[in-house]
């Protein structure tokens, strides 16, 4: 009995594995067809199943799944299903389900890996360190004491500013 039982869950996984399986080369087929994936893009390669993946989130539009050079423990990468470069390319309502996801992955890190905080961090450009050019954000699970050197580092780099030049600044940020 307790055999029967195994045997027809495996089969019941194997059936939901390979349900989803097609249900996710369907979506990539017709992110192909729509041009919005790069074959030489390596997270469209780990998205395909071309290259490996330690997913832990998938729907229609989103995908999240483990950095490969974590910098703590848990840190996940968010990124649309669809290829897009970076913050300036991305569709607004694609990047609202990014975040939508990467709160969900958040929440997932408080309740089940200790975390008491949380960063969401993007890159655009190489100036700002991007390195992989398929829209994506960090979530990055904080601990009391796991000292990144991140905020030490943020408050020496930055000053208060005067009212006078922020508004120069805010001016010329917004100008036509
Ligand atoms: P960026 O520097 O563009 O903001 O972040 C790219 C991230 O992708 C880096 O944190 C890097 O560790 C991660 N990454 C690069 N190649 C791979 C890979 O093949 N698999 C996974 N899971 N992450 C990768
Ligand atoms: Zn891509």
């Amino acid at each position: 009995m307790l055999t029967f039982y195994l045997v027809l869950l495996s089969i019941t996984n194997q059936s939901q594995v390979n349900q989803k399986d097609f249900k996710r080369k369907k979506i990539i087929n017709r992110l192909k067809n729509q041009g919005r994936h790069n074959s030489d893009c390596i997270f469209c390669r780990i998205l395909d199943g071309l290259e490996e993946g330690t997913f832990i989130y998938r729907d229609d539009n989103v995908s999240a799944f483990m950095d490969i050079h974590p910098l703590f423990e848990g840190h996940t990468l968010v990124i649309p299903n669809e290829h897009f470069k970076d913050v300036t390319d991305v569709k607004p309502e694609i990047m609202a389900e990014v975040m939508k996801v990467a709160q969900i992955v958040s929440k997932l890190m408080i309740d089940n890996l200790g975390a008491d905080g949380i960063n969401i961090m993007h890159s655009t450009g190489r100036s700002a360190g991007q390195t992989i050019y398929h829209f994506h954000v960090h979530v990055l699970p904080r601990r009391i004491g796991d000292d990144a050197g991140f905020e030490r580092w943020w408050f020496s780099r930055s000053h208060k500013a005067s009212r006078d030049e922020l508004q120069e600044v805010a001016n010329r940020l917004t100008q036509r």
